[in-house]
C-alpha cells in the first residue's frame, strides 16, 4: 500500500514524522507536506504562481518533500508525482480539529482533497498546551485507529482528534451548536487598530459530538463527507417548483388537477381571507 502522508504544521513538524512512523507498518510512505506552516488555510489552492517541491531530510529517513503550497496543493502535487497512491493521511495536527473547526482546518482539507481525487483521506489532531504533545504515548492509538479505519474501505473521509491521554476510542459526529472563533481588538505600535481572529475555549459540549468525546479524553472519529447539499431544502424546494408548473400546465392528467386544485385553492383563502 501507497501512503501519501501530508499535514498544515509543515514539513518539518514533529507531528508528521510521528504519523509517518506509525503508517509506516502498513505500507509505503511518502510526505509531501507545506515548505511553511499553512493552519487555518482551509481549503485553499495556488492558482496563481508554480509550485515546485524539494526534497529534504527528515527524522526517520523518510522520503520527504516541501512543497511552496497549501495542504491541498501538496495532496495534489504529491498523488501526481507518486502515481499510484492507495491513501493519504494529514497530521497530525498540533491542535484538535473540532466542530467548526473542521471549515478552517489545513490538516482536515488535505484529507479533502484527497477524496476530491478518488482517494481515501484520514485527517488526525491532537491536543498542544504549553508542552509538545507525547506522540510516543499517543502511537498505539494512532496505530488500532488506522487499522480499524483501513477495514472501513467505504468511509472515505474521516476526521480523528486524539486527546493528550486517551482512554478509548468513540464513533461520534461534528459538533454544531458553538463556534469557538472569536475577533480581538488591540493597537499596533503606531496605535492604529489591529484584530486577531482566534480561538475563545468554549464550555459544555452535546453528547454524541466529536468535542464531548474529546472533552472525555476519548480518541474520536467522524466520518465526513463531501456532499454539503441541505436534502432537505433541496425536497422542498423541488416540490414547490412541481407544485407550480402542475399548476400553470395547460392540459394536466386527470390524476395532477385532482391533487393540485384543491391544494392552491386552500393556500389563497387562507393567506388572504377573501375570495379568489
Ligand atoms: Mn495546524
Amino acid at each position: 500500500m501507497r501512503i501519501l502522508i501530508c499535514n498544515d504544521d509543515g514539513v518539518y513538524s514533529p507531528g508528521i514524522v510521528a504519523l509517518a512512523k506509525v503508517a509506516s507498518r502498513f505500507g509505503e510512505i511518502r510526505i509531501v507536506a507545506p515548505d511553511v506552516e499553512q493552519s487555518s488555510m482551509g481549503h485553499a489552492i495556488t492558482s496563481s504562481r508554480p509550485l515546485r517541491y524539494r526534497r529534504t531530510p527528515l527524522p526517520g529517513g523518510f522520503d520527504a518533500y516541501r512543497v511552496n503550497g497549501t495542504p491541498a496543493d501538496c495532496v495534489a502535487l504529491g498523488a501526481f508525482g507518486w502515481k499510484r497512491v492507495d491513501l493519504v493521511l494529514s497530521g497530525i495536527n498540533l491542535g484538535p480539529n473540532l466542530g467548526s473547526a473542521c471549515w478552517h482546518s489545513g490538516t482536515l482539507a488535505a484529507a479533502k482533497q484527497a477524496t476530491l481525487l478518488g482517494l481515501r483521506g484520514i485527517a488526525f489532531s491532537t491536543a498542544v498546551a504549553e508542552k509538545e504533545p507525547d506522540f510516543n504515548s499517543l502511537e498505539p492509538y494512532v496505530e488500532k485507529v488506522l487499522k480499524l479505519l483501513l477495514e472501513k474501505k467505504n468511509m472515505a473521509l474521516l476526521n480523528v482528534n486524539l486527546p493528550r491521554k486517551p482512554k478509548g476510542i468513540l464513533w461520534t459526529r461534528q459538533a454544531l451548536r458553538q463556534y469557538d472563533g472569536e475577533v480581538v481588538p488591540g493597537q499596533d505600535p503606531l496605535k492604529r487598530p489591529i484584530f486577531w481572529f482566534t480561538v475563545r475555549p468554549l464550555a459544555g459540549e452535546e453528547k454524541g459530538t466529536d468535542r464531548w468525546a474529546f472533552a472525555q479524553n476519548f480518541v474520536s472519529i467522524t466520518p465526513l463527507r463531501q456532499d454539503l447539499t441541505d436534502e432537505k431544502s433541496l425536497a422542498q424546494a423541488l416540490a414547490l417548483e412541481q407544485g407550480k408548473a402542475a399548476a400553470k400546465s395547460a392540459t394536466p392528467t386527470p390524476v395532477r388537477q385532482k391533487r393540485i386544485k384543491p391544494k392552491s385553492k386552500r393556500k389563497r383563502g387562507s393567506k388572504h381571507n377573501v375570495p379568489p
